[in-house]
C-alpha cells in the first residue's frame, strides 16, 4: 500500500486509510515533536538508540546498554557496528558480495576501525548495471517497488526496494524537510518541470502523505501559475529543480514582491546550487535558499543543507559517506577535496556497500554552527570526476565551474560552453540566455571569466582565444539539465 502510494495518487479507501496510519507510526520522523530544534540528528540518535535496545552485538561492541547523550565517538561505533551487519547480511544474500567476500577471505570481524573499511574493496555503478540481480538480497514477492535509473554516467541501474526500504526513504525525506524549518501546519511547494523522465514530485508528495506533511505540486512553466499555486496552498517551504526555481524568480521578481509569500525556506535540489544562484534567489525571496545531496542507489535523501550553510548534513542513521584520494584509495582528512563513497547501512533490497559516486566533495566531522553535535555533513559538491575536461596548458574544468561567473550576472537566465579548437588554442564560446537589456552583460561575464585562474593562465600563455559570449534570447519552454559544458575538440586527451 505505501508502494502504490509512492507511485499512483490514490483515493484512500478506509482500509488503506489504516494501513497508512499503521505505516505512520512505523516511521521514526514521526516521532521527533513539531517544535524539536534539529530534527535531523534528533531522528539519527534515535535510529542509534533503537539499535542499542534491539541489538546485543551493539552493546557489546559499544560497551553499554544504554546512551544518555550520543556522542560523535558513539555515532563511529553506530556505523563500523552497522556495516558489519550489513556485511552479514549481503554475505548471506547478494551473490555479488559473497563471491566478492569469498574471493578476499574478507569477514566481517576484519572491520574494527574506521580505517579497516578500506579493506572492503569499492562497489562501481558498472557492476551494478552489469549483474543488478547480483545484489538483490530478497525474494520478488517481498520487493516493494524496482527502479532503473541511468544518472549521469548513461549506464542502466535497477535497484530493488522492500516496505521497510520505502518506509526508511520516507523518514529521510521527512527529516530533511523538517530540518529546514517545515512543521506539520505548513504546506510544502514542490516544483519540478513535467519534462523529466521520472518526475520527483510524486515520490515527493506521496513521502509526505505518508509522513503525514501537507504538500502541493505544481510542475507549471508559467510564472503566474506557480505563484498561484503557492498563494493557494499559502506554501511555507519550497522544494524544486535548482534551475526550475531560478528561472522562476528571475521572471517574476520584477513584477512581484516575493517577499511577501512568507517563504521560510527553498530547498534547490537536483543539481548544484551556486552562491550566485543562491545570491538572487535569497534577495528576491527574503529566506535562505539550501541545497539538497541525493542519489539513487542510496534511495535518494540523503544530505540536506542547514541554515548554517556550511556544508549538507548528511544522513548518517541510514548512510556511511566516505571520502577517498581517488587516486589512492584513502582517507580524505577533514574538508579536503575527494570522491563521496557511499554505504546504505538498512537497505534490504539492493544494498550497497562502498559505492562509488564519481561525485568531489568533502567530508566535514561535527560540530556544526547550527547546533549538531554528533551528524556530519559533506561540502558542496564540486563536480563530477567523469566530468572533467582541461583547456589551455591542461587547466582542468568541470560542468559547474562557471556557475559563479556566468550566473552571478543578474539576469542570466542559463548558459552552455562550447569548446572548439582553433589552431593549436582552444575556444571557448559561452552562450548565454538572458531575460531583460543585455547592454553591457558580455563585457561582464567576460571580466568575470577572466578573472579565473584556469581561464587567465589559458590566455596569458596564449593557449586560449579571446572568449566569446554570444547572447541568446529568453526560451519559451524549459530545457532540462542541459550539458554544460561541450567539448567539440578532435582527438583530444580527456585525462
Ligand atoms: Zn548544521
Amino acid at each position: 500500500m505505501v508502494f502504490s502510494l509512492l507511485l499512483h495518487q490514490v483515493a484512500l479507501k478506509p482500509i488503506e486509510r489504516i494501513k497508512l496510519m499503521l505505516a505512520r507510526t512505523q516511521l521514526v520522523s514521526n516521532k521527533i515533536a513539531d517544535d524539536e530544534e534539529h530534527p535531523l540528528q534528533a531522528q539519527i540518535e534515535m535510529k542509534v538508540r533503537l539499535e542499542l535496545k534491539h541489538d546485543k552485538d551493539f552493546r557489546r561492541a559499544l560497551g553499554r546498554s544504554r546512551l544518555s547523550d550520543v556522542t560523535r565517538q558513539d555515532m563511529v561505533e553506530f556505523h563500523l557496528h552497522k556495516f558489519r551487519k550489513q556485511m552479514r547480511y549481503v554475505n548471506a544474500n547478494s551473490t555479488f558480495y559473497r563471491d566478492r567476500f569469498k574471493a578476499l577471505g574478507l569477514r566481517p570481524e576484519d572491520i574494527v576501525t574506521y580505517e579497516d573499511l578500506l579493506k572492503v574493496p569499492v562497489t562501481e555503478p558498472s557492476d551494478l548495471a552489469e549483474d543488478p540481480y547480483g545484489f538483490l538480497c530478497v525474494s520478488q514477492t517481498e520487493v516493494m517497488r524496482a527502479f532503473t535509473t541511468t544518472g549521469t554516467s548513461g549506464q542502466r541501474k535497477r535497484l530493488f526496494y522492500t516496505q521497510r526500504d520505502v518506509l526508511n526513504i520516507v523518514d529521510s525525506i521527512a527529516s530533511a524537510i523538517r530540518n529546514v524549518g517545515m512543521t506539520g501546519n505548513d504546506t510544502l511547494h514542490i516544483m519540478f518541470p513535467a519534462v523529466s523522465a521520472w518526475d520527483p514530485s510524486l515520490m515527493l508528495d506521496s513521502a509526505c502523505k505518508v509522513a503525514g506533511l501537507r504538500s502541493k505540486v505544481c510542475s507549471d512553466i508559467d510564472v503566474e501559475k506557480q505563484l498561484q499555486a503557492m498563494r493557494d496552498s499559502q506554501a511555507k517551504v519550497i522544494i524544486g529543480l535548482t534551475s526550475f526555481i531560478y528561472r522562476i524568480t528571475v521572471l517574476a521578481r520584477d513584477k512581484h514582491d516575493l517577499r511577501a509569500f512568507g517563504v521560510k525556506a527553498i530547498i534547490c535540489s537536483s543539481e548544484p546550487l551556486s552562491e550566485a544562484v543562491r545570491h538572487e534567489i535569497e534577495a528576491a525571496w527574503g529566506c535562505k535558499a539550501l541545497t539538497q545531496y541525493g542519489m539513487t542507489e542510496m534511495g535518494l535523501a540523503t544530505a540536506i543543507e542547514c541554515f548554517a550553510q556550511d556544508g549538507i548534513h548528511l544522513d548518517e542513521g541510514n548512510y556511511l559517506c566516505e571520502c577517498i584520494d581517488p587516486a589512492t584509495g584513502k582517507h580524505q582528512p577533514d574538508r579536503v577535496e575527494g570522491e563521496l563513497i557511499w554505504t546504505s547501512l538498512n537497505m534490504q533490497g539492493s544494498p550497497l556497500l562502498r559505492y562509488r559516486s564519481y561525485d568531489l566533495s568533502c567530508y566535514i566531522s561535527p560540530p556544526c554552527g547550527c547546533g549538531y553535535t554528533t551528524v556530519g555533513k559533506m561540502g558542496k559538491p564540486k563536480g563530477r570526476i567523469n566530468g572533467e575536461t582541461k583547456i589551455g596548458l591542461g587547466d582542468k574544468i568541470w560542468p559547474s565551474m562557471f556557475d559563479e561567473a556566468v550566473l552571478g550576472v543578474s539576469g542570466v537566465l542559463g548558459y552552455q560552453v562550447i569548446i572548439d579548437k582553433a589552431g593549436f588554442r582552444d575556444h571557448l564560446t559561452f552562450n548565454v540566455e538572458y531575460h531583460g537589456d543585455a547592454s553591457g552583460v558580455p563585457a561582464a561575464i567576460k571580466d568575470k571569466l577572466m578573472a579565473l585562474d584556469e581561464i587567465k593562465i589559458g590566455l596569458d600563455s596564449d593557449l586560449i582565444d579571446p572568449l566569446v559570449v554570444e547572447i541568446l534570447p529568453e526560451r519559451k519552454d524549459f530545457v532540462l539539465k542541459q550539458k554544460t559544458i561541450v567539448d567539440n575538440r578532435p582527438l583530444f586527451d580527456k585525462k
